[in-house]
């Protein structure tokens, strides 16, 4: 299968190129030339490795065996990946059981893998480098940790993480480096930007693992496929969203072939994409900090492709745009727990806030992006007693960490990433 740019403005590439660039040359956003069409009934209920197997090898035809997909999927999805009933038409699709705890170890995991398979092929070392001010960071730097001829190095803003996120970031992990910036999260991305044009860092074969990297974009698609499956009729999804990866994920797989009713993208007060739903003259906004912190985005980096996938029209007939305040955001986390005895984490929360109010008619499954227990200074004030602590993260109080601080300073991220080879 073959990528093309969303601009057109350079030729289409193999996966393994979308994989280790990100973004295409001409500054768009890489999507398949042409969808391969799934047969939506034939797909296994239960089975989530079975289902990722016959879902993902078409995409990935060219570039792996049909058993090697097959081993890359038992390898890298390890955990269940339930639907929770909470009534007879809500259902939660928990995408927390991975190690990291967040629905970003699906496109960790996959990421690493195949980054693993390209290397291996091509005798190649790459090195990661990450921005992170929340999961993805520690989704990638497990994900890839142990992956022969993978380095991670990841950056993130000193006292601007949860303790919780913090720890997940800095426990020791083979072939990762973790550097706490003195700075913001802008900071750290500066870092990384420059890190691409610096020639003393040429040889280290730099490649990113943002959210518009293929290799993370695939596996999502898996999920609401395995909801979908679930679900006597079509469904509408409800997925909080920031930079729209998830939400563009669903759109490729009911594009593919997935019956569908329709999508609610839930956000917070960075209210970008339902505000466009509404009024295409809206731009992008600087982003505000919200208690759903990986959802604060005023620049949605997925939104290119979420246009050239859909159009306007097919968009705003699709999506219904939400945008929820803190306020609400809590109270509905509160509501949830006291109606259903289900404690959301706060991204889960808006997304249930956008489903109370849009009601759609039919099955409806809210997307849980996080565990509730990797946030508990917000969850804990309000559902008024401590959270039981998950063994993935029970385990990180006392693992070996590893981080060095270093300032704001390209120089310094440098000197850091030469020494650490
Ligand atoms: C990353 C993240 C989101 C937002 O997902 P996008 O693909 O960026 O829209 C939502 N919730 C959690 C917990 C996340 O980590």
């Amino acid at each position: 299968m073959m990528f093309a740019s969303t601009r057109g403005q350079c030729p289409p590439v193999p996966l393994e190129t979308a994989l280790l660039t990100g973004l295409a040359p001409d500054g768009g956003l890489y999507l398949p030339e042409s969808l391969p069409v799934l047969d939506f009934g034939s797909l296994p209920d239960t089975d989530f490795p079975e289902l990722a197997h016959r879902v993902l090898e078409p995409w990935l035809a060219g570039f792996m065996t049909s058993e090697q997909v097959g081993d890359l999927v038992t390898d890298a999805f390890t955990f269940p990946v339930p639907v929770v009933s909470l009534s007879e038409d809500l259902g939660i699709l928990e995408l927390f059981h991975g190690q990291t705890m967040s629905f970003k170890d699906f496109g960790g995991r996959t990421l690493g893998r195949l980054l693993g398979h390209l290397l291996a092929d091509r005798g190649e070392d790459v090195t990661i480098v990450v921005a992170t001010s929340g999961d993805t960071g520690s989704a990638v730097a497990d994900g890839c940790s142990g992956i022969p001829g993978v380095r991670v190095v990841l950056l993130y803003p000193a006292g601007q993480v949860s303790p919780t996120q913090e720890r997940q970031l800095i426990v020791r992990r083979d072939g990762v480096t973790a550097l706490r910036v003195n700075g913001t999260f802008d900071d750290c991305q500066r870092l990384v930007k420059g890190a691409f044009g610096d020639s003393r860092l040429s040889g280290l074969g730099l490649t990113t693992a943002n959210s518009i990297n293929m290799g993370r974009l695939l596996p999502q698609m898996l999920y609401y496929l395995h909801a979908a499956r679930q679900s006597e009729a079509p469904v509408t999804f409800c997925v909080p969203s920031g930079n729209l990866g998830n939400l563009t994920a669903g759109v490729l797989a009911a594009r593919t072939g997935m019956p569908v009713r329709g999508f609610i993208a839930a956000h917070n007060r960075n209210a970008f994409f339902p505000e466009w739903l509404q009024d295409a003259s809206r731009a992008f906004a600087p982003s505000v900090q919200t208690p759903s912190n990986a959802m604060d985005v005023g620049a949605p980096s997925n939104f290119e492709r979420l246009q050239a996938l859909l159009g306007r029209d097919g968009l705003t007939r699709l999506v219904t745009g939400v945008s929820v305040s803190d306020e609400d955001t809590l109270s509905s986390l509160g509501a949830v727990a006291a109606k259903y005895g289900y404690i959301p984490d706060p991204h889960t929360a808006v997304g249930l806030e956008a489903w109370r109010r849009v009601a759609p008619a039919g099955p409806v499954v809210v997307l849980s992006t996080a565990h509730p227990a990797k946030f508990p200074e917000t969850v804990e004030p309000v559902i008024g007693h401590p959270l039981d602590v998950p063994p993935q993260l029970a385990a990180l109080s006392g693992a070996p960490t590893s981080v060095t601080d270093i300032p704001a300073d390209t120089d310094a991220l440098a000197d850091v990433m030469l020494s650490a080879r």
